[in-house]
């Protein structure tokens, strides 16, 4: 594979060394497990969290005679996923057998796809604070995955859990584009965002469902790119960025002390924050790659894939922009959102004809922040759409204020209830009546004279009367009628 490189070295994103600047290069390996109810070869379950041996056919167990049988619904969740990585797909590939021995893998080799790989080059838009940048996919294959050994169950021996030998992953491999741990997160993060919007692997790292290997070599800024080595197996976005500092520091410490980096695999070890050599990288030809012969190659017409193509939903990116362009949303707000597709719905729901800016205050500042605090997440939400959806109502016809809105949020968030029946029997309506709220200004001035004399050469005190008046009407006059009242009456317009 020659390597173009498509980015302009960034300043900010060196390594400062002893003896110059350095510049970190990345590329990712994600294996991710394709949503499907059975598996990619054998029709046993995928049910996570079943017991040991569970989820195990005839031919996962690699029994003698056993033949794989394709699963056309993993085949399809891979051209969907390709779709969606606007990338190309490719109308044959070719499934290998990867040779190795491990006590996990009892047919001996793993099914993958070596030369010919289901999807081609693609591309995942990032959305870095200050640019934008494209990160190169390279391919897409699809493999089986192996069992689990067990080495902690008995002093003396080990088991094999085999519920996921055969599971399917889409092995997706990215270019090495990216050029710092904050970059290598945001990736991983929308790669994630993708596949959840696709419904073609639920993305939960934590189950490992979505694993990534991460390549991490430096190089003088621009310069030729340097040895890398691979840190298996990273299970959390948050090790990812952890992982790539660690490394890429270590790698520069090596280099300016006049050594050399040995092409390795490592391991990242999560209560240390460092990453330890596991065996010197393994070479393709190390796994003797050839066609399985119990497989014929994958062929599909253009006809099949413009059906799956026809029938993507609407993906982060487009709908970050139609929030941009129909709802008048700044792209940090419409970024926030998008992340997951049940946060971009709720938000729907609740803007669903009515001022979508507010809504959206409402839904990121208010809602999200309370879960966020919370430790909830947006399904376990006690405030719906519908109710959030009434508090924006009630603010915008003028009937709280935003500083009783929040009083009636917390009471929703702990209650429940029609939050204009709440407003309704509380008594938290803003007062608008004139008379009413003239009665509390002309109280208010009486009994500060020095200050309305004051005001009438500095304005801003008009913010030290207004919070008085707010005060005495327990906050439900309607700040802009006290205002208005207020300039009034000190003389001010
Ligand atoms: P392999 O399959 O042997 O691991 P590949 O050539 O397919 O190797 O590359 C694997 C990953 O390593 C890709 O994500 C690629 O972008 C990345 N990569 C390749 N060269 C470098 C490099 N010099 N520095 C960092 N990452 C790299
Ligand atoms: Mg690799």
């Amino acid at each position: 594979m020659t390597i173009v490189d498509v980015r302009t070295p960034d300043p900010k994103k060196f390594i400062k060394g002893a003896t110059g600047d350095w510049e970190i290069v990345i590329g990712m390996e994600v294996h991710a497990q394709v949503t499907s109810e059975a598996k990619l070869f054998s029709g046993a379950s995928t049910e996570f969290g079943k017991d040991p041996n569970n989820n195990v056919s005839l031919v996962d167990a690699a029994m003698p005679g056993m033949l794989p049988v394709i699963n056309e619904e993993c085949v399809r969740q891979a051209v969907r996923t390709g779709l969606g990585l606007k990338a190309e797909i490719n109308l044959k590939s070719v499934f290998d057998r990867k040779n190795y021995f491990y006590p996990d893998l009892p047919q001996g080799y793993q099914i993958s796809q070596f030369k010919q790989p289901i999807v081609g080059e693609g591309q995942v838009l990032l959305d870095m604070p200050e640019e934008q940048v494209e990160i190169g996919v390279e391919r897409l294959h699809l493999e089986q995955d192996a069992g689990k050994s067990l080495h902690d169950q008995h002093p003396s021996m080990s088991f094999v859990d085999l519920n996921r030998s055969g599971v399917a992953l889409m092995e997706i491999v990215s270019k090495p584009d990216l050029r710092s741990s904050e970059e290598a997160k945001a990736y991983l993060t929308k790669l994630r965002t993708i596949l959840r919007y696709l419904g073609t692997c639920d993305g939960n790292m934590d189950q490992g469902s979505m694993r990534a290997d991460v390549n991490v070599s430096v190089r003088r800024p621009g310069g030729e790119f340097g040895t890398r080595c691979e840190i298996k197996n990273v299970n959390s976005i948050r090790f990812v960025g952890q992982s790539i500092e660690y490394e890429a520091r270590r790698q520069v410490a090596i280099l300016e002390d006049g050594g050399e980096i040995d092409q390795e695999t490592r391991l990242f070890d999560a209560v240390k924050g460092e990453t330890r050599s596991m065996r010197s990288k393994e070479e393709a030809h190390d796994y003797r790659y050839f066609p399985d012969p119990d497989l014929l190659p994958l062929e599909f017409t253009r006809g099949f894939v413009d059906e799956l193509a026809g029938h993507l939903p609407e993906l982060p990116d487009d709908k970050k922009s139609r929030f941009v362009a129909d709802y008048g949303l700044t792209a940090y707000d419409a970024d926030i959102l998008v992340v997951e597709k049940a946060s971009a719905d709720f938000f729907e729901d609740v803007a669903k004809g009515r001022d979508a800016k507010l809504s959206a205050n409402w839904v990121i500042n208010e809602l999200f922040g309370r879960l966020n605090k919370e430790g909830k997440d947006l399904s376990e939400s006690p405030v719906s759409a519908a109710q959030l959806g009434g508090i924006v109502d009630l603010i915008k016809a003028g009937t709280i204020s935003g500083k009783i809105a929040k009083d009636l949020f917390e009471i929703v968030w702990t209650e429940g209830g029609d939050p204009a029946q709440i407003v309704e029997d509380r008594g938290m309506k803003q007062v608008t009546d004139l008379g009413a709220i003239e009665a509390i200004v002309d109280e208010i001035l009486a009994a500060n004279p020095d200050k309305v004399e004051q005001a009438k050469e500095k304005p801003n005190l008009v913010g030290w009367f207004v919070g008085q008046v707010m005060k005495a009407s327990k906050g439900k006059a309607n700040p802009q009628a006290v205002n208005d009242l207020l300039k009034q009456k000190i003389g001010l317009e």
